[in-house]
């Protein structure tokens, strides 16, 4: 087929990106009456909140506000308007006026009912279709040129020239799902300040020894750690051990330190507390009491519980010259270090770090140097551990952004 430049009528406000963010822009904009087209890339948007939704997803977190903040970092004073204007109890609140139940885990998790992203997403298109969203899939923003928007479309080129732009184009992980982190160089022309992307909630890797053949099996019921002085309240979860490293929850818990200590100085450590509910004396005494003759493994199965897939984590952390000792043995199940080598790719994370940063933004989340144009979800500079605070983030900068461009339209 033949690429022709094609024109559509203009709406008054474009989204660019039908993620969370961007759905949630496109929303406020129609309640505040101004006419919307959405863009995506993809055949269908949502693509990476369905994923989220494949092992249960986890859309917000239900505890108290100023210990929610603390997981946003150094954005946390930035987001902290938007995620009072749009926090967890709000977002509850918006899924189940989609019809849709939640629920509270165990450790304050917050679920749909059916755990899936997918009747949520459906039941939220088919009410923003009926406000008016006019929504065109397989459209790749291609960047400016002058003032309008370019798209190649598989009916060719297509130009717009809208009132304002909500740019909510995702970060740069699992790129086959839309977001590809193209956006970067074409901002950073427009003078926009932007940190540049880095994997969040990543696994990591560290080489194993060829007897290992624990890849695939969880370590449940640990607690992590990252800096010395962390030590005395360690973080309790499971993790995954995989090929050549880790990855699961605990790590993507410390994922921001690990990753910064190896851009530092080339190699970072996560400390492990393999039996959290016993104290050091306790399983020295356990060793000092074993039968002779018993083998460290029987024991350390028997006696402490370890699984097949703990022991060998053990025992490739710690040097076999030592696997004898068991007052050395003792302190490592205590405090094993587990010693990482690099950050697993980009496209295998969970998020992003890095993106537009909040100096070039004003406080309603449009851009300084390019008046009109708004942006919101994981393009921006925050990163947050997983536990429903990414989603939250995109909900509420996705709205505080679509608010802010329906205010500029009527200026
Ligand atoms: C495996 C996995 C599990 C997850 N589980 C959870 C979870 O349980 N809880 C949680 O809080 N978070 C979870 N997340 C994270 C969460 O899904 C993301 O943070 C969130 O989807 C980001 O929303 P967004 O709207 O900013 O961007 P995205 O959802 O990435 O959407 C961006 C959209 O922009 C489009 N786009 C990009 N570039 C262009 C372009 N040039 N032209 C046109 N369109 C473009 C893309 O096609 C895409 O549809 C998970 C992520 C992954 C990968």
């Amino acid at each position: 087929m033949t690429r022709q430049n094609i024109s559509v009528l203009c709406p008054d406000a474009v989204v660019i990106g039908g993620g969370p963010a961007g759905l949630m822009a496109a929303e406020r904009l129609l309640a505040a009456g101004v006419s919307v087209a959405l863009y995506d890339a993809m055949p269908s948007v949502g693509r990476k909140f369905l994923l989220a939704g494949v092992g249960g997803m986890n859309i917000t977190k239900a505890e108290a506000s100023d210990r929610f903040n603390s997981h946003y970092y150094e954005a946390q004073n930035a987001l902290g308007p938007m995620l009072q204007a749009f926090d967890a109890n709000a977002l509850r609140d918006w899924v189940h006026q989609l019809g849709i139940d939640t629920f509270v885990g165990s450790s304050g998790k917050v679920f749909p009912t059916e755990m899936k992203a997918a009747p949520l997403l459906r039941a939220w298109l088919q009410r923003l279709k009926q406000a008016g969203l006019q929504l065109f899939t397989r459209h790749q923003w291609l960047g400016w040129q002058g003032a309008n928007l370019v798209f190649d479309s598989p009916k060719g080129r297509t130009s717009v020239k809208p009132k304002v732009v909500v740019l909510a184009l995702g970060g740069a992980s699992w790129s086959r799902l839309g977001s590809t982190g193209v956006w970067q160089p074409w901002l950073a022309e427009q003078q926009v300040g932007i940190e540049p992307l880095k994997p969040a909630n990543c696994g990591f890797t560290r080489p194993w020894t060829e007897q290992f053949t624990a890849a695939g099996c969880p370590i449940k019921a640990v607690a992590g750690w990252v800096k010395d002085t962390d030590s005395r309240s360690p973080i309790r979860g499971e993790l995954l051990l995989t090929q050549d490293g880790i990855e699961g929850s605990l790590v993507y818990r410390f994922s921001a330190q690990l990753r910064e200590q190896l851009l530092r100085s080339g190699k970072a450590t996560l400390y492990l507390d393999l039996l959290p509910d016993r104290s050091l004396q306790d399983v020295l005494a356990v060793f000092k009491q074993a039968p002779k003759g018993k083998t460290l493994s029987r024991l350390l199965s028997s006696k402490l519980g370890f699984s097949a897939a703990k022991r060998q984590l053990l025992f490739e952390c710690v040097e076999k010259s030592q696997w004898a000792k068991p007052l050395l043995m003792a302190a490592h199940i205590k405090r094993l270090a587990v010693e990482l080598e690099a950050m697993r790719p980009m496209d295998e994370a969970i998020s992003c770090a890095g993106g537009v940063r909040f100096s070039a933004l004003d406080k309603n989340l449009m851009l300084t140097a390019m008046p009109g144009v708004f942006c919101a979800g994981e393009m921006l500079d925050w990163e947050a551990p997983t536990g429903g605070y990414l989603l939250t983030a995109c909900f509420a900068t996705g709205r505080w952004a679509g608010d802010g461009a329906a205010r500029y339209i009527e200026h």
